[in-house]
């Protein structure tokens, strides 16, 4: 009997159900918003702390469901992207944030960069390469302003077809920048091999400082690398001001971060240029 039990245990374990069914859940529901165009962006400003200078946002998605409530993206993007649809979502993202960009722009005179993320599985889909370069061009947008934030990922980096449809899109003047930097595997070999423009310092060792002697090291170690190679280096997730003058003194003045700002809706974007900018 005792066998039989933990059998069904397994069989029936409701934990495991629940989060079966809310994958599948977040799924369906997912697919119906892409299809309605109902997702939200927000909008993180990236800053230069020696100037206290907005140098670009940083497009981020976010998603209230009426039941679920509101789902973290760090949830439903691995889901998107195991069933097939960040190429509708980032598509309908690019459309979206580039018309209100184009504004933007021309409003506040704005000549920073808006970042994407684009998950890699789309570098080697042609249809999305001409999409993204026809909808740039269909708003106007100079490709310097426009920044391509990909996870470092052993599988891009070795697929030649991925490597070139990079190469290409930095000819023609769009910044690339390895997102997550320190997290993944072979970080440090490929950064000769494969040319891009900037590296985003992941979090995890902006959480370092002030906390862990090696890890400060290892950080610092990362911010001499990318200035001696000549890439730009910004540092995620600054929440304190000692972290903010600690990156300073080594060296790294771009940073993005709460201590500097959360990521913003467009009200509250043109709020803060309104207040800030124009006044
Ligand atoms: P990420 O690209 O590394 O984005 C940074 C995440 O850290 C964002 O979380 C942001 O809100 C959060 N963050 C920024 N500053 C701070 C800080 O000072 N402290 C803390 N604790 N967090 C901070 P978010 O928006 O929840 O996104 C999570 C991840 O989901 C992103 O990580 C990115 O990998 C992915 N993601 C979000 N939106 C999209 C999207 O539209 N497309 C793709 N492909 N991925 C997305
Ligand atoms: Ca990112
Ligand atoms: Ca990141
Ligand atoms: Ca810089």
């Amino acid at each position: 009997a005792k066998k039989k039990q933990a059998t069904k245990a397994i069989l029936y374990n409701p934990d495991m159900h629940e989060s079966v069914s809310r994958d599948l859940i977040i799924q369906q529901e997912l697919k119906k918003v892409i299809e309605r165009g109902e997702l939200e962006f927000v909008y993180q400003p990236q800053v230069d702390a020696t100037r206290t200078w907005i140098t670009g946002v940083e497009v981020l998605t976010r998603w209230s469901h009426p039941v679920l409530g509101p789902v973290s993206p760090a949830e439903f993007i691995p889901i998107a992207e195991t069933s097939g649809m960040m190429e509708k979502l980032t598509r309908y993202q690019l459309e979206w944030c580039l018309k209100k960009f184009s504004d933007w722009r021309q409003h506040f005179e704005f000549d920073g960069t808006i970042a994407f993320n684009i998950s890699s599985s789309l570098f080697r889909n042609k249809n999305f390469i001409a999409f993204l370069e026809q909808v740039i061009k269909e708003y106007g947008i100079p490709f310097q302003q426009i920044e391509l934030e990909i996870t470092e990922n052993i599988q891009l980096f070795s697929h030649k077809e991925s490597v070139q449809t990079l190469e290409r899109l930095r000819e023609m003047g769009i910044r690339v920048a390895i997102d997550d930097f320190g997290t993944g595997y072979s970080t440090l070999s490929y950064l000769n091999k494969f040319p891009v423009d900037k590296i985003k310092v992941d979090k995890h060792f902006t959480d370092q400082i002030m906390v862990d002697e090696k890890g400060e090291a290892i950080l610092v170690s990362i911010i001499k690398l990318a200035n001696s190679l000549d890439l730009d280096v910004l540092a995620e997730g600054v929440e304190t001001e000692d972290q903010r003058d600690f990156l300073l003194m080594n060296g790294c003045d771009d940073m993005q971060g709460y201590y500097f700002f959360k990521p913003l809706t467009l009200d509250e974007c043109e709020q803060f240029y309104y207040e800030k900018v124009l006044k």
